[in-house]
């Protein structure tokens, strides 16, 4: 991904209404830690959203990588097309905490159906950056 004024206009695909620039893209592009859980969701969801599947192994916590992680992930985003997302709630994650978690709703489509991905995602920060640990997941299509 290049600077260009394209990248300066674009709204950013996690739905804060922020330019691109500004909220995820240094985040998923390493200039900067996610300060909050909840700019780590986001910010996992736009890598989702563009298929940066080494930003999202990086940000999963360790214990919870698979080895066939990024095959799995490069699956997903070929063939899932990430359409918006809602921030439900949000339980602790801020800047001084070092647990958190998300309440969010995704919405997808796929070559033959459209749902929404419902999860309730727990975070926790080591070093300074925010992990996603695990979540309770539902598929609504
Ligand atoms: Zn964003």
């Amino acid at each position: 991904m290049s600077h260009d004024q394209e990248g300066m206009n674009k709204v950013c695909p996690c739905g804060s209404n922020k330019p691109f620039d500004y909220c995820c893209r240094p985040i998923v592009e390493g200039q900067k830690a996610a300060p909050t859980a909840e700019a780590l969701m986001r910010s996992r969801y736009t890598a989702f959203a563009l298929g940066a599947i080494d930003y999202l192994i990086d940000t999963t916590a360790p214990e919870k990588r698979g080895a066939d992680d990024a095959d799995i992930l490069a699956d997903q985003v070929k063939y899932t097309n990430w359409v918006g997302l809602t921030i439900l709630s949000t339980e602790n994650g801020g800047r001084s905490e070092e647990t958190g978690t998300v309440e969010f709703e995704a919405g997808f489509e796929t070559d033959d159906q459209a749902g929404t991905l419902y999860e309730k995602s727990n975070f926790r920060k080591e070093n300074g950056f925010w992990l996603y640990v695990d979540g309770e997941v539902e598929v609504r299509t």
